[in-house]
């Protein structure tokens, strides 16, 4: 794309909610913002109201600072009501990480796909081909020096710093599910590619959609392969994930799960890529892996791209 993000992307909202407090972006429809630990510094999280009590959409990194914030909007936004439901719409720990916490607190389900609890639970304890062992191999093979690799291992288990705790039940929740929310249904949009099995959310009647990690207005989505699946095609899925946006009605405004400094991508830009990708080239398989696209490097020996992956 050559159009500066201004151009393709409109932000409705001048700036983002302060911390400890929310912002009404549509009926019902409340913005939290939550820091991370690392270099995506913040994410956003939905908080939308559902009769006598709020369903909130995704939880923020399970830190104490993010959970001080947390104790802020229990005393002020939440207007003296509680949490009914948490949403996860998938298992990465900023998105996961007070999920099982906030359940508890106020005795709550958990509604999320299948294949996020169970990858969460599986990466949580190193089962089942995920863990820092098996990710230490998959980057020995594809090339990584062994210094960097020694640095991988001596992280351990990160997973556990941002999800101290998992729920033990949940609700599953399908593709195309309507989920009753206060006066509206919001529909479940599958993904792939990012995660096993990516919940986004539409509401045909606010004509919104909480794209999740799914559709991002400025970084690109992580689309991995790792050792659980070490010939997977995962792009190949997230493309074809993209489709499933384009049967949406267009939405008015897309609420992603990160965004720019200051407010949020109106409409449809951010859709409409996704309304394009109907017609876009089909990348093949053989040219996904011939070589790194950031420098040129032959397939599986770009040591020089793993290496900010294996930092201190
Ligand atoms: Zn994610």
């Amino acid at each position: 794309m050559t159009a500066s993000l201004s151009t393709v992307l409109g932000f409705p909202f001048a700036d983002p909610p302060v911390s400890g407090s929310a912002l009404i972006v549509a009926p019902g429809v409340r913005w939290l913002r939550m820091p991370l630990p690392f270099a995506l510094d913040h994410i956003n999280l939905w908080l939308v109201e559902d009769g006598r009590g709020w369903t909130q959409i995704d939880s923020g990194y399970g830190d104490a600072s993010t959970r001080k914030l947390w104790e802020m909007h229990f005393a002020n936004t939440l207007g003296g009501q509680s949490i009914s439901r948490v949403i996860a719409t998938h298992f990465h720990p900023d998105h996961l990480g007070n999920t099982a916490w906030l359940a508890e607190r106020f005795d709550c389900p958990v509604w999320m796909p299948q294949a996020e609890y169970l990858t969460a639970h599986a990466v949580a304890e190193e089962r089942a081909g995920y863990g820092s062992e098996a990710t230490c191999e998959l980057f020995r093979r594809h090339g990584l020096a062994a210094e960097q690799i020694d640095v991988l291992r001596s992280r351990g288990n990160r997973y556990r710093r941002g999800v101290p705790e998992l729920p033990k039940s949940y609700q599953r929740i399908l593709a195309g599910d309507e989920i009753p929310i206060g006066k509206h249904r919001w529909r479940v949009v599958p993904g792939y590619g990012h995660s096993p099995e990516h919940a986004a959310l539409h509401c045909k009647e606010l004509v919104v959609c909480i794209s999740g990690d799914m559709l991002l207005p400025k970084i690109s989505t992580n689309v991995s392969v790792w050792p659980v699946e070490p010939e997977g095609d995962p792009l190949g899925r997230f493309l074809a994930s993209l489709d499933a946006f384009t049967a949406l009605p267009r939405p008015r405004t897309a609420f992603p799960l990160s965004a720019p400094e200051s407010g949020l991508p109106s409409c449809g830009p951010i859709m409409r890529r996704g309304w394009r990708s109907s017609k876009r080239p089909r990348v093949s398989r053989a040219a996904q892996e011939s070589s790194c696209l950031s420098c040129s490097a032959a397939r599986w020996t770009c040591s020089s791209c793993f290496s900010p992956w294996a930092k201190p």
